[in-house]
């Protein structure tokens, strides 16, 4: 049986993302870090998601591999690899912890391409 789940990684490889299946749905958002980051969103239970670093950058620090950024209302982590500056995931922080989200543009278009993309007005919120 095929393995429903998807591997992804920033442009470098530096980061990889499993998740077990495909969303059911994408989000694109008009926020401002969504728009500057051509950020498209998947989102899963944070247990269900493995994030790791390339056993090829195993003696770099893991900190200056997974860098975070916080803004705004501080309601999650954006995280983005320190090397490409790809923007991978975030994690909550105030929002509710049982979801995450994954930037779907780290996926192979293919693997995605069949979900539809729902567009949300996040810079109205
Ligand atoms: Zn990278």
């Amino acid at each position: 049986m095929k393995d429903p789940g998807m591997k992804g990684s920033c442009h470098c490889g530096a980061i990889y993302i499993t998740v077990p299946q495909p969303p059911s749905g994408v989000l694109q958002c008009n926020c401002s870090h969504c728009t500057k980051t051509g950020w498209i969103g998947g989102y899963w239970r944070p247990d269900a998601v493995t994030i790791e670093v390339s056993k090829d950058r195993s003696n770099d620090n893991r900190d200056d591999i997974l860098v975070p950024y916080v803004q705004g209302d501080k309601t999650i982590t954006v995280w983005h690899c320190g090397i490409c500056g790809c923007p991978t995931h975030w994690t909550p922080i105030t929002a509710p912890p049982d979801r995450m989200g994954v930037n779907m543009r780290i996926f192979g278009p293919h693997e995605w391409s069949h979900i539809p993309v729902t567009q949300v007005d996040g810079a109205s919120l």
